[in-house]
Formats: structure tokens, sequence, C-alpha cells
């Protein structure tokens, strides 16, 4: 596969006309958009006239005349679409590990007679720990963690909730989320959906998963810029039964009234909590409109095609010099590739100094994201190309490729 295929690839791309709305200095190649999206060009616009016409002159009239109210039921409406659901079963709002920790206490409330909360033991740290934290709250809740491929077989009447990340954030291997919701539910559990590194990316379906729950972050694929709130999505088959362990006024049915009793909103908005971010809301609903008309089949389609290109180039450029840490098959992973390397941190530092962008993950791995609105066919060719050399030529091996910093 040489760069001219990539080009031809690119020529063809359904999603080719998106990159434009994006911020990318030239020569850089960006493949970390599944821990930061790059910033979409009119952001910075929106956030200034946030700021200083509906802050600083609009003050609090704004709640209503700017319309800050019903910003997180607007970005709701923007992400449904991308997670196959529907705009009254997403609320935006919190941190994912915020979210969690809400919908799961909700889905354990739902399987009250049960004790065990299931994940595999690969899961994203932030959900097993929030977990325990559930789980130490008493009432004899125990987090069960067992191997991915053991996870089918652990599903027992013992199980009230099922909870998984849909793409593993080292290998990036995809689960089969529609089965294993379905082996939980045939038991009689839950199942919650982790998709922080699948929705903006992926053929994220939940009504098809028949998932009951599900959180992500809108940080990664969705780009909407360092610590943009989070989601959560809840089926509408508990919208009248799920109850959030933080009753927040926001979740009231009517804050404004400020009654003494709780009355939950009607849909997933009763699981937000206080008052919205203004500011990053507003920042996430300007990120989203270069998904607008986008399905999630196409995301799914050009990640795969990306993700091929990059192992097809990196088994024909690199040798044996690096090891495949992701699955081969396209469709059993997500759009991300990791590459196993003993110095992987220096190897990432020393791609970084080339401008080509990726991340590390201890002990020995190097992770690549391939975000489907920005990232080109040509790009993966030439940060190959720069991988290739690096590897040749050794030259992760200087001394300060080897510095560590805080953010790996
Ligand atoms: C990135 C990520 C998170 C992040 O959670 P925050 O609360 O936003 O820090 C959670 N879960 C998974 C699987 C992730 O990849």
């Amino acid at each position: 596969m040489d760069r001219t295929v990539c080009l031809e690839l690119d020529a063809s791309d359904p999603l080719a006309d998106r990159r434009g709305a994006f911020t990318l200095a030239d020569g850089l190649v960006y493949l970390d958009g599944n821990s930061l999206g790059v910033l979409p060009r009119t952001v910075a616009a929106r956030l200034d006239e946030v700021v200083v016409r509906e802050w600083g002159e609009g003050l609090i009239r704004s709640w209503n005349a700017a319309g800050w109210v019903d910003l997180p039921r607007r970005v709701a409406a923007r992400i449904a679409p991308l997670v196959g659901a529907d705009a009254d079963e997403v609320a935006v709002g919190d941190s994912t590990s915020v979210n969690l920790f809400k919908v799961l206490a909700a889905a354990r409330r739902l399987r009250p007679e049960r004790r065990v909360l299931l994940t595999d033991d690969t899961n994203f740290p932030t959900d097993r720990y929030v977990a325990e934290g559930l789980a130490a709250l008493g009432d004899g809740l125990e987090v069960r963690a067992v191997a991915p491929d053991a996870v089918a077989a652990a599903l027992d009447d013992e199980v009230a909730v099922l909870f998984l990340t849909h793409v593993d954030y080292r290998s990036g291997a995809r689960t089969d989320a529609a089965t294993l919701t379905a082996a939980a539910h045939r038991v009689g559990a839950m199942a919650v959906w982790d998709l922080a590194h699948s929705t903006g990316a992926l053929d994220v379906d939940l009504h098809a998963w028949d998932a009951d729950f599900a959180v992500g972050c809108s940080y990664k694929y969705l780009n909407g810029g360092p610590g943009a709130p989070a989601y959560l999505y809840v089926a509408r088959r508990w919208h009248t039964q799920a109850d959030t362990p933080v009753r927040g006024w926001f979740g009231h049915a009517r804050p404004f009234d400020f009654g003494t009793t709780y009355a939950p909103a009607d849909g997933a908005e009763r699981f937000l909590a206080g008052t919205p971010h203004v500011l990053s809301t507003a920042a996430l609903e300007e990120a989203l409109a270069p998904f607008a008309d986008v399905s999630p089949a196409t995301l799914d389609a050009k990640a795969r095609s990306l993700t091929d290109t990059f192992v097809t180039l990196v088994t024909e450029r690199c040798g044996d010099e690096v090891e495949l840490a992701s699955p081969r098959e396209a469709a059993r992973r997500g759009a991300q590739v990791s590459l196993r390397h003993p110095h992987a941190y220096a190897l990432t530092q020393a791609l970084i100094a080339r401008d080509v962008i990726g991340d590390h993950r201890p002990p020995d791995l190097v992770r690549f994201g391939f975000a489907p609105l920005y990232v080109r066919h040509v790009d993966v060719h030439d940060a190959v190309e720069v991988l290739a050399d690096v590897l040749a030529t050794r030259a992760w091996d200087r001394p300060e490729h080897h510095r560590r910093n805080t953010v790996t």
C-alpha cells in the first residue's frame, strides 16, 4: 500500500468535507482524538459570545433569554442519534465517573435482591473504583471482576448489574455489546455500557443492543474540549422507575417551584443533578455541529478503513520492531490501534517530537486513535513513515524522550 492508494481512499471518503471544520496545524498528524478531540473551528467564537454577550451583558437574564436552562437538553438531542437513542433517553452533565455512579446505583435499585456488580478486569480504572465506592456504601453489595472471556460464564442469578466498557482503552478491542446485553438479560441482570471510546467513532446503537443504561465522555471523539460534560442514557422502559442517588434540583420536574418534596423529571433528565456547566456545555453544543447528518455506521466504516490502513502499513513497514496489541480483524476493534514496544513511552515521545501525536499506556503500549471526522488515510500513511524511521534510527533512545511527564 502506498501514498497514492491512501489519497484515493480519501478522495472517495464520504466524510472528507468534515475535516475543514477542525483546527489542525499543517503537518501535524493527530492520532489522540481518543483522549482529547481536536478543537472545532467555530467553538472559540461561540464561547466568546457566551462569555462576553450572554454572561457579560445578559447576566441572569441569559438563563431564559439565551436558553441556558435548555442547553443540556439541546446537547442531549445532538448526542442521541450518535448512540442510537431518543433525545429524552439522554442527559448531559457531570463527568463520566459521576454518571456511572448514578446509573450503577439506579440499575442496582432495580435489582434490589441481588448483590453482585459484575465487570471485566481490564475495565478502565475509574469504572472499577466508582463501583467499589458504591459497594462500600454497604448492604452486602460486591464488585466481581473476571477476565473478559469469562464474563458470559460469570453471569448468574446473583448478578444485579453487568457493567462493561464497549472498547478496551488499552488494546482497543471491541466487545459484542448486543450479545453480552442479551446474556445479562437472560439471567435477569441489568446491562450498563461505558461508551467513552465509542461514541462519535463507532456504530453505537443502544436500542439495538437493548442496553439498560449507558455513560460516556464528550471530550474524546465528540471533541467537546478538556473536561467537557459527560452524558448518560436511560432506556425508556426504566423512565418511570429509575431513581438517581443524587436527587438534585435540576433533576426535579419543576426546579423553580422550589418545592419541599422531590418529584423527578420525566425521562433521563431526572439524572441531572445541579446547575449545568454553561460554558463547557455551550462549547460542546457547538463542537457537535460537524456530526450533523453523520450516521454512526458511516463513522464506523471510516474508522475501520483507517485502522485497517494503519495495520497494513505497520505490518509492511515496521517489520517485527513493534507488535500489534489490538485485534487484527477490524470488526473486533474500535477506532484505535495499540502497538507493543519495550520502550513505548520513549517511542511515543519521539513520535510527538516529530508531530505524530499518539499516547502511551503502561507498561508497553503506544496507542493511536483514528477519529473518523478529521483523520485522513494520507495522515495514516505519513504517520507510519515517521514511525518506521523512528524505529529504524532508534531516535526514541535519546535521553529527552525518556524523561517522564505527569500525563502520558
Ligand atoms: C476516558 C474514560 C473515562 C473518563 O471518565 P471521567 O470521569 O471523564 O474522567 C471513563 N471511562 C472510560 C472507559 C474512559 O475511557
